[in-house]
């Protein structure tokens, strides 16, 4: 298969809601395409349309230029892991990988070696006679991908396959999950509303809300340049910080977002796209991590407030930060040592800013 194609597509419910609304996206041969977004946003029916258990309502969905809008599940060269896992209890686990080759009348012996084949490429070969309640949650997550890849379908569809798991296992099944697509050299689409999983995890990410997409891109793309805030506070640990402001172009050529005493001097490609803004009302946008302490600079680059916590989170800190009353959150090293209610001045990287019209939220940069 060459690739997968939502042309205008919508998803409406019989109860009338629509879950999906003007979906256009083409998921290309082999890649690795994530469906990011917070509960509800459409992201399961996105890819249930794409195994057809959900009809599609308006548009088309093309597998290469083949329109699969009206062709039943089983014609389609697709197979599904789901966040349940879906595993046969009475069944071993063995029978549980071979079922759907057996359904398709399989030979026996040709079965056995994509079995094994399968079960050795995810070290479960020795639970191959268990039944599913003798396994741990992890052990059931690779006979789910293995009875998956024993079919060896053109497109993986999976379903927020790790969150059952514990955070440790999440971590070393994503990076599995990785290898089995080099390995398998196919197209797979996963639905996620973990933000790390998608940005470790994927070629590009597609980013939903309220059943509209928001910014398809690379993770790189999607976080370092989100095209609204949405995207920008969906993405980030802990969570980007805005700072509502103006704009001031000052000799002509000086740009910077000024608010109260504030001045953050822009930069480079920001500072030319809005050389003729002066006045306008922005929405200034701060990564969590794009502060130091140490960094040598100008009165132009400083935030300054009062702390209002510290978090420590291992090799890094959290620090809350009271800026005119307002609570910001950055993240910085470890060694700081900072009491409560201390004033501090924080040095802003004005390469990484990201600037949002105020009202719409979208991206002015
Ligand atoms: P989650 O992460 O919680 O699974 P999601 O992004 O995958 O969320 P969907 O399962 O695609 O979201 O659901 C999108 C919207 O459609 C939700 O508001 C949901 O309540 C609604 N919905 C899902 N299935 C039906 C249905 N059969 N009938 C009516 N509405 C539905």
């Amino acid at each position: 298969m060459a690739g997968i194609r939502f042309e205008s597509v919508g998803k409406k419910y019989s109860n009338g809601f629509h879950a999906v609304k003007d979906l256009n996206l083409d998921i290309r041969d082999k890649e690795f395409l994530v469906l990011l977004g917070p509960s509800g946003c459409g992201k399961s029916t996105t890819l249930n349309m794409i195994a057809g258990l959900e009809e599609v309502s308006d548009g088309r969905l093309l597998f290469d230029d083949q329109m699969v809008n009206y062709m039943p599940p089983h014609r389609r060269d697709v197979a599904m892991v789901f966040q349940s896992y879906a595993l046969y209890p009475h069944k071993t686990v063995f029978d549980n990988i071979a079922f759907g080759l057996q359904m398709r009348k399989v030979p026996r012996e040709e079965t056995a070696r994509r079995v094994q084949d399968a079960a050795d490429k995810l070290e479960i070969s020795h639970l191959l006679d268990r039944r599913p309640s003798q396994l741990s949650g992890g052990q059931r997550q690779r006979v789910a991908l293995g009875r998956a890849m024993v079919r060896n379908p053109a497109v993986f569809l999976m379903d927020e396959p790790l969150s059952n798991l514990d955070a440790a296992l999440r971590i070393s099944m994503r990076a599995e999950i990785k290898d089995l697509h080099h390995a398998m050299q196919t197209t797979f689409v996963y639905v996620t509303h973990d933000q790390a999983e998608a940005l470790t995890l994927a070629d590009r990410i597609v980013v939903m809300k309220d059943g509209v997409v928001q910014q398809i891109g690379t993770p790189d793309d999607i976080y370092e340049r989100p095209q609204n805030t949405f995207v920008a506070s969906f993405l980030g640990n802990p969570p980007i910080n805005y700072i509502d402001g103006a704009v001031e172009v000052s000799d002509g050529e000086t740009v910077s977002f000024v608010r109260g005493d504030l001045k953050l001097k822009f930069a480079g490609e920001t500072a030319r796209k809005l050389a003729s803004s002066n006045g306008r009302e922005i929405r200034l946008g701060i990564r969590a991590e794009d502060v130091d302490e140490t960094r040598s600079s100008g009165e132009d680059s400083l935030i300054r407030g009062k702390v209002n916590s510290v978090l420590p989170v291992g090799s890094d800190q959290f620090l809350g930060f009271d800026f005119c009353g307002e609570e910001l959150f950055f993240r910085v090293g470890k060694d700081l040592d900072h009491a409560l209610g201390e004033n501090v001045a924080l040095s802003v990287d004005l390469s990484r800013l990201h600037v949002f019209d105020k009202a719409s939220g979208a991206s002015l940069i």
